[in-house]
């Protein structure tokens, strides 16, 4: 590749989610001269696997804050870069189907009110409201997160793309810069 440039402020190494999401926010700061290099296809790597599932309660309370970040970004995503992103926030359950996962899932709510998470502790009835094609003869309790949200990780990824000024992969090279195009163009 000869046309790559010769100079860069940043040389962000993989076209994964992590890659993208770096040089997006190197964007953000106002980095303009980032270069982003990916050996295949930009998302072609564990990022193309991913179901796209967003949630936010982990065990630490760092990460579960990292995680409202990604939430309240993607979010805004689409109205941001003009290009869909598949984001859907339909909440989340979090089953118990014996004593002792009840008991972890309580606690886990615990957990969540002290990161200031919202975390609805349900009855197996209140579940089925939410999520009717499902039988709950065995549901001792469930957990609703309503921040709980899917996203298409591919297109995520090429929403953060028109913050990337310089994307240099082999095949894709075309298809990221017409989505550039089509995001300067919005
Ligand atoms: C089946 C499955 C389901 C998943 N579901 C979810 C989910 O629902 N929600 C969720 O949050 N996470 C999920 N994950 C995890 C998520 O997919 C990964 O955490 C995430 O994609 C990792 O992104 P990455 O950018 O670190 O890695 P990658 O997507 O692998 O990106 C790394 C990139 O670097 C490139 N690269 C490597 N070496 C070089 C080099 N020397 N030069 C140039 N480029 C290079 C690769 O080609 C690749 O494109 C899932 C994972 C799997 C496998």
């Amino acid at each position: 590749m000869t046309d790559l440039p010769t100079t860069a402020r940043a040389i962000v190494i993989g076209g994964g989610i992590v890659g993208a999401s770096v040089a997006y926010h190197l964007g953000k700061l106002g980095w303009t001269d980032t270069v982003l290099l990916e050996r295949k296809k930009l998302t072609s790597g564990t990022t193309f696997h991913a179901a796209g599932l967003v949630g936010q309660l982990r065990t630490s309370a760092n990460i579960t804050q990292l995680l409202g970040h990604s939430v309240a970004l993607y979010k805004g995503l689409e109205a941001e870069t003009g290009l869909q992103t598949g984001w859907k926030m339909n909440g989340g359950l979090r089953l118990a189907c014996n004593a002792d996962r009840w008991t972890e899932v309580k606690r886990q709510a615990t957990t969540a009110h002290s990161f200031g998470l919202e975390m609805h502790l349900l009855t197996p009835k209140e579940a089925q409201d939410l999520w009717p094609l499902m039988t709950i003869d065995d549901l001792v309790g469930a957990a609703y997160l309503p921040e709980t949200a899917a996203i298409a990780a591919q297109d995520r990824l090429a929403a953060a793309a028109p913050n990337i000024v310089t994307v240099r992969t082999g095949a894709m090279l075309r298809e990221t810069r017409a989505l550039m195009d089509r995001a300067s163009a919005a």
